[in-house]
């Protein structure tokens, strides 16, 4: 794909170059803002916003002038008609402007590095990630999300740590990375807030599944980080935004695109998302699993797609010669400790008290489950035949533990951070009839009728031989010139 680049210069801007210099839209002619209804009729119509039009937006949207149902109306006619990749990059900068551009070292900028994820169920890689690639030498200042429709957020997930706090100035990053190599931050009033306004709302009227919205909120968050390389987890499948492989790749390609249009080395993986990664779905179960992959064990699903995207980021920004020998060096700071290390020193200079962060990192599965939020009740649910497990369904599964209070319904909502599930089996292997192939972790009474139909509906049982699982990781699209 083609690289937009900054017109008149031939080369992209230099990333977080926000002169506005380097914008895609087109002149426009009226001298006049456009009063928001105006805008969203265009939209609405299958017009073309101007660069002058989508900062009008997004500056109302940051000033509180747009009213609930304005952000809503625009959000939902951007999501039917779309943008071109001009009106995409624009819309990427406008919400990465709306806050601060995030500064660093100078010594520091080859170092820098994040990953990103489009959305998944189960999916705790950034929870590891960043700090196994802060233990092989890297600075991550990872600006991440909260749950978006039934996918689960990294945010959120942090939060079922006593005392995390997601909120941290541009200042206490700087002393976060240098204490930790990495931190894990929201959305503020200092960090792109159009984002995070934008954001809530779409988790509200069914407008996530948009491939300029996806792509301007994820890029908006890295651009300000002033990065060398980003590494964006694409997800496809039946519990992914884009269930199917070839709208994933365009997903894939757009990002990478803009980001090159907007001087920002993007590479996107393209990986499955059919059945929960790992065992565990539900914020506290999955820091569990978390700590398990960083004491070098856990699900081989979840290792996979941790070393291969790291990897991927190790080689793009130069700290590997290949992507196999990124991967390895990320497998071994899981498997030396030295992942873990950097969470613990990450978990205390975020606002966990040191002891309960070193009570997490150092302590058994069961020792950690006693200092993590944890549910009510747990309902097994049993095989209703012999079988091998062809697949999970991750949908239903992450449909039924929003309902019990795993996901939001409105914004800012809280989370039952103990809510969750555990699968007992392995796709691939056999079961037999009447063996518990999953553990429900509840607050609320027991599942109803519908629920528990919808959970063993999401057990899909064949004749096969037992099998191994396959990796999750289908394609890596690369930046131009890579
Ligand atoms: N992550 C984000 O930050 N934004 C999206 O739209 C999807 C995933």
């Amino acid at each position: 794909m083609a690289a937009l680049m900054t017109p008149g210069t031939g080369a992209p801007p230099a990333p977080g170059d926000f002169s506005g210099e380097g914008s895609q839209g087109l002149p426009d002619p009226s001298p006049e803002p456009k009063q928001l209804p105006e805008l969203i009729r265009m939209k609405r119509d299958g017009g073309r916003l101007s660069e002058a039009d989508i900062r009008g937006f997004v500056a109302a949207v940051v000033n509180g002038s747009a009213q609930g149902a304005q952000i809503g109306a625009m959000l939902m006619a951007i999501r039917l008609r779309g943008m071109d990749l001009e009106e995409t990059s624009v819309l990427t900068q406008a919400l990465a402007q709306s806050g601060q551009q995030l500064e660093w070292p100078e010594a520091w900028r080859q170092q820098l590095v994040d990953k990103h994820s489009t959305g998944g169920v189960g999916d705790k890689v950034s929870l590891v990630l960043a700090p196994a690639l802060a233990a092989c030498g890297c600075k991550v200042p990872m600006i991440s999300g909260r749950g978006l429709g039934h996918t689960g957020g990294t945010l959120d997930k942090l939060e079922s740590i006593p005392g995390f706090n997601v909120i941290q100035s541009p200042e206490q990053m700087q002393v976060l990375l240098d204490q930790a190599g990495c931190c894990i931050v929201g959305q503020s009033e200092q960090l792109v807030p159009a984002d995070g306004i934008l954001y809530a709302a779409r988790d509200v009227t069914a407008t996530v599944d948009s491939l300029p919205l996806i792509t301007a909120s994820i890029l908006s968050k890295k651009l300000v980080e002033g990065l060398s390389a980003l590494v964006v987890d694409v997800k496809f499948g039946g519990a992914a935004v884009f269930p199917n492989q070839e709208q994933a790749r365009e997903l894939a390609k757009t990002l990478v695109g803009v980001g090159a249009s907007l001087g920002l080395r993007v590479a996107a993986a393209l990986t499955a998302m059919d059945k929960p990664l790992g065992r565990c779905v539900g914020h506290a179960l999955e820091v569990e699993e978390a700590l398990l992959c960083m004491d070098g064990a856990g699900p081989p699903d979840l290792r996979d797609l941790v070393t291969t995207l790291g990897g991927a980021l190790l080689w793009l920004s130069g700290h590997a010669e290949t992507q196999a020998q990124g991967a390895a060096r990320v497998a071994a700071a899981l498997d030396d400790g030295s992942a873990l290390g950097r969470f613990e020193r990450m978990l205390a200079a975020q606002g966990v008290d040191p002891g309960l962060a070193r009570a997490l990192c150092s302590g058994s599965p069961a020792e950690r489950r006693q200092l993590l939020p944890r549910a009510r009740e747990q309902e097994e649910l049993l095989a209703p035949a012999d079988g091998t497990v062809e697949l999970v369904r991750a949908l239903p599964l992450a449909l039924v533990l929003h309902e019990l209070g795993a996901g939001r319904s409105r914004a800012g909502e809280p989370l039952r951070l103990g809510v969750g599930a555990e699968l007992l089996v392995d796709v691939g292997q056999r079961l037999r009839r009447g063996t518990p192939w999953l553990r429900v972790h509840r607050d609320g009474p027991a599942l109803s009728g519908l629920q528990s139909r919808a959970l063993q509906e999401a057990l899909v049982l064949s004749d096969r031989a037992p099998f191994t699982a396959p990796s999750p990781f289908a394609e890596l699209v690369l930046p131009p010139q890579q």
